[in-house]
């Protein structure tokens, strides 16, 4: 969390309710659970969940639970619960205890009974077209179901043989006895149990029905003593069903309370878009550095720290709203500044020879790792007559404007010295593939008596000392805001950017070669890159995880003027 945010003196309406049921008495501390489905990997958007469910939990000396949210058994896998605990534990959290709403099946079967005792649930035997046919519309009130007034003694007969397995899948189903004409269609008389033959990732096959969504939740959160469950805006309309339910069995009551999902622009953090990405190898897989997963951006080179941060600043909503994508890049710009030690590397060389450098020196020079910390130190570069440099950093002829180097123009080297350009040398395509310069021996960087001001500072690295590296030049997999608006015959995919991937051969100053995947470095001037574990002794792969500015914001805007 950044500090901001840490200090923020105004509370957000989540904290504002949570003060208010601390403050009367309703409830005696903050204990709050993040629930997932175990049918996919998590992605940002789970993180603003998890950043604030285990934020509220710490920040008011309170517990998290993780709660894996698995009562459907067709879509649910193991391998899903065991990256889920990964990401949450990446994210820097840890849960204070573990659960699985199945392991509430037993307990919510005895609260069904209970309900059907008492007169609130009965089983019926309308298929699934009958049942949406009764259940009427958003503007026409449902219609009550043959099967509503059964005696409890039949439904409670019922129920049990359709818990041991009597009835064909689908041929019945447990519903809450409520109201067929209620405005809010959830409380028309809603599913509680339905019959399903299916093997579950923990039950196995012990169960031949399984309890719903709604059936489930609430009632999870009060065996666990959640005061505080949060979700987003879509259960808004589920609330007063959670309170029914709570009220009815005459459990512990918590205080479900909505908010806004997360909308980043140019992402589509839908499982089916994510999926589409995957299987038909538009990326490499769930961990592609372009992937919008907590895998994805991990790779990538994100920290958690920076996702954290970018969590609490965008704040919580209580409508939907789309946040730029920028904010999240310069959340981990904002971060890796900071932490990140300074290295050259050139990742488009070419030839750079110093015409006056003594034959064979080599002469180490100083730099400095990071010059917003003074504890990160310094680091020794050599400096030989033989450099490469970003074939952009050098211009033929140049506008005034142009502060790098030029024919018969300076520069100063990073770390090194003033060279002047008298001369290049081309192919035969007229393309020029070496730039012989003198150099200034009176204006090393540190010890400069030259008294000169030259205007640009370029970065290099010593042909002689460099390493040959991969390097990976990460693009957005988007270039629309919202990718999901498709013009007719097209889909999500035709607005994947084809250069959202570039490779290209790097090289890089020798304090790199010993870099272990993970590390992440600046390369001077150029954005910010990550070892990825791709790389081999042979050979090191770098991604890059964000450039040193916005580029898109000023293409858009380019692009908005005229
Ligand atoms: P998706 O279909 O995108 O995977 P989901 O809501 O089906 O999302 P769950 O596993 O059910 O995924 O979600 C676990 C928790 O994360 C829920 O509390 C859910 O509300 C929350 N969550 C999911 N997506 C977002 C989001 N974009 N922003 C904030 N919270 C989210
Ligand atoms: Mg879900």
């Amino acid at each position: 969390m950044t500090e901001s945010s840490e200090q923020r003196e105004s509370k957000n309406f989540v904290e504002q309710a949570i003060d208010e049921d601390l403050k009367s008495g309703r409830f005696s501390g903050v204990f709050t659970r993040f629930p997932p489905e175990p049918n996919g990997y998590l992605h940002i958007g789970h993180a603003k969940s998890i950043c604030l469910n285990f934020g509220l939990a710490r920040t008011h000396d309170g517990t998290c639970n993780l709660r894996f949210d698995d009562t459907n058994p067709t879509k649910e896998e193991t391998e899903y619960v065991e990256s889920i605990m990964e990401d949450i534990r990446w994210l820097g959290f840890e849960w204070d205890s573990l659960h699985f709403a199945s392991d509430y099946f037993d307990q919510l079967y005895q609260w069904a009974e209970k309900l059907i005792e008492e007169g609130h649930a009965y089983v019926c035997d309308l298929n699934a077209d009958e049942t949406r046919q009764y259940r009427g519309t958003l503007t026409a009130p449902g219609r009550d179901s043959p099967y509503r007034d059964r005696s409890p003694e039949e439904n409670l007969d019922l129920f049990r043989r359709m818990r041991d397995g009597e009835f064909e899948d689908g041929t019945r189903a447990l519903r809450a006895k409520i109201d067929m004409a209620s405005p809010n269609m959830n409380l028309r008389d809603p599913v509680m149990y339905r019959i399903l033959r299916a093997t579950h990732h923990r039950t196995g096959d012990k169960w031949c029905i399984y309890p719903t969504y709604d059936w489930t939740h609430g009632q999870s959160d009060s065996i666990e003593g959640i005061t505080f469950s949060i979700c987003t805006l879509e259960f808004e309309n589920h609330r007063p069903l959670y309170d029914w339910y709570c009220e009815k069995l005459d459990i512990h009551h918590p205080r479900q309370i909505e908010f806004a999902k997360l909308k980043l622009s140019t992402l589509l953090m839908g499982k089916r878009y994510m999926i589409r990405l995957v299987k038909e190898g538009f990326v490499t897989g769930w961990d592609d550095p372009r992937m919008f997963t907590i895998r994805g951006y991990r790779r990538r080179g994100y920290t958690p720290e920076s996702i954290r941060s970018f969590c609490a600043d965008v704040g919580v909503a209580k409508f939907n709203s789309t946040i730029e994508i920028v904010r999240l890049e310069n959340s981990i710009r904002e971060h890796l500044n900071r932490i990140a030690p300074r290295r050259m590397a050139v990742l488009d060389p070419v030839k750079l020879t110093i015409t006056n450098w003594p034959e064979g020196r080599v002469e180490l020079n100083e730099a400095i790792n990071n010059p917003g910390d003074a504890d990160a130190g310094k680091r020794e570069i050599p400096f030989s007559g033989q450099l490469f440099i970003e074939r952009d950093d050098f211009r033929e002829e140049a506008p005034r404007k142009f502060f790098r180097l030029k024919k018969d123009g300076a520069v100063r080297l990073r770390a090194g010295y003033i060279v002047d350009c008298h001369d290049v040398i081309k192919d035969d395509e007229g393309n020029v593939i070496e730039i012989l310069c003198t150099y200034d021996p009176d204006s090393k960087s540190g010890s400069d008596t030259s008294g000169r001001k030259v205007k640009g500072t370029i970065h290099w690295v010593s042909a002689e000392h460099a390493t040959e590296v991969e390097v990976r030049l990460y693009d957005r997999l988007f270039m629309v805001d919202d990718p999901s608006v498709v013009e007719e015959g097209q889909t999500f995919v035709d607005h994947l950017n084809p250069d959202s991937l570039q490779v290209v051969t790097g090289y890089v100053e020798p304090a790199l070669a010993k870099a272990e995947v993970g590390e992440r470095v600046q390369f001077e001037r150029l954005g910010y890159y990550i070892v990825d574990e791709d790389s081999t002794a042979e050979k090191q792969v770098f991604n890059r995880i964000v450039p040193l500015r916005d580029t898109w914001g000023k293409i858009e805007a380019k692009g908005k003027k005229s």
